[in-house]
């Protein structure tokens, strides 16, 4: 697990690298533009960290090793990334690397267990940050139909790679389903029926994550 965590933290700086000005184009329009700058600072920062990072030990469960990753990436993203997207991604890693420490270490969660514990555990984390709830246009739009996606998938018996599967496309049908949304939270309220007809650029990047996730589990075995 803790491999393909590592693999997708690095792959997600250079795709948010990438993706920066479509992030920031969405934001544009319905925000302060800012939404993709803010990302690519913060997991540009996550693979500085990651790189900084002491040797793990090798006594360490990867269940245990994998939880203080994504504390680290929660830490590291709430104190890098200006904006409102800093705090609730952050605290979006923080309860699922709490999440990830409270399941049951024997046998050792399967990998579809964790990334549903933990995606759930965000989701449900940046909500209550956010004072926020799915159909007000945010990030949790993409996430909690996610994460519902990815309890069902795990509950009909399906492997991680395909419980990553159901969750990413869950996301980029609840960003999508964003566009017609009248934003009532963050800076996109401050426009009212003007937010409606953009797509989320927070609902945006959720997607983007489990999209990458789902290319890097395609690749390297957990
Ligand atoms: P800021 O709005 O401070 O400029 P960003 O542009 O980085 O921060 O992030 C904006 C995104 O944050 C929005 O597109 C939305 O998805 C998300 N967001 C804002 N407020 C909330 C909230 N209360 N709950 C959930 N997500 C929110
Ligand atoms: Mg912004």
């Amino acid at each position: 697990m803790l491999h393909a965590l590592e693999a997708w933290l690095r792959a997600t700086a250079v795709r948010i690298h990438e993706q920066a000005p479509t992030l920031t184009a969405l934001d544009q329009a319905i925000g302060d533009g800012d939404h993709g700058i803010n990302l690519d600072r913060g997991f540009s920062a996550v693979v500085k960290a990651l790189d900084g990072r002491e040797p793990a030990d090798p006594g360490k469960s990867d269940a245990v090793a994998s939880a203080e990753l994504v504390k680290l990436v929660g830490r590291t993203l709430i104190s890098t990334v200006g904006g409102a997207s800093g705090p609730l991604y952050g605290t979006g890693f923080l309860r699922a690397s709490a999440a990830l420490a409270n399941l049951p270490a024997d046998p050792p969660p399967s990998g579809g267990l964790a990334f549903v514990t933990a995606l759930e555990a965000a989701a449900t984390g940046i909500g209550a940050l956010g004072k926020s709830t799915t159909g007000e246009k945010t990030m949790l739009d993409a996430l909690v139909p996610s994460a519902s996606a990815a309890r069902a998938a795990l509950d009909s018996g399906a492997p991680l790679g395909a419980v990553v599967v159901a969750a990413r496309d869950a996301a980029a049908e609840g960003a999508a389903a964003t566009v017609p949304m009248l934003a009532t939270k963050g800076r996109a309220s401050y426009l009212g029926e003007r937010s409606i007809g953009h797509q989320d650029p927070g609902a945006t990047s959720a997607a983007l994550l489990l999209d990458i996730l789902a290319g890097v589990l395609a690749d390297v075995p957990a």
